[in-house]
């Protein structure tokens, strides 16, 4: 039963990060963020972070799954914010939507553009 749940959190982390791609070249100065919710190992929601100053991808996945996330689980590539900036804290949500877990990569994508990519030195 532990490795066929490894197996799902193993899968639906590949699609949080899949999700965080989509913010490629658009984020900056925040990473690239994907989210996925599920319950049952059934996806609920799925978010990602769109562009800077708008929705974490947490709160979209929670948006998308209109309210039906008590006892659903979180995929996301990022720890959660806890800080209000633009928005308010991603963490503040999750406790609000009654999760039973969260699931945390940690893998953080620096979203660039064109012209904040490094130069090479002369
Ligand atoms: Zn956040």
């Amino acid at each position: 039963m532990v490795q066929l749940q490894r197996f799902f959190d193993e899968y639906f982390m590949s699609e949080a990060l899949h999700l965080a791609r989509k913010g490629l070249a658009r984020t900056s100065p925040n990473p690239m963020v994907g989210a996925v919710l599920t319950k049952d190992n059934k996806v609920i929601g799925r978010g990602f972070h769109r562009c800077c100053g708008e929705a974490h991808a947490e709160t979209v996945a929670l948006i998308d799954a209109r309210g039906k996330t008590a006892g659903a689980t979180l995929y996301t590539n990022l720890e959660p914010c806890v800080h209000h900036g633009r928005t308010p804290p991603c963490a503040e949500a999750i406790v609000r939507a009654r999760l039973r877990r969260v699931v945390v990569e940690s893998i953080m994508f620096k979203s660039t553009s064109a012209s904040s990519r490094p130069r090479p030195k002369n």
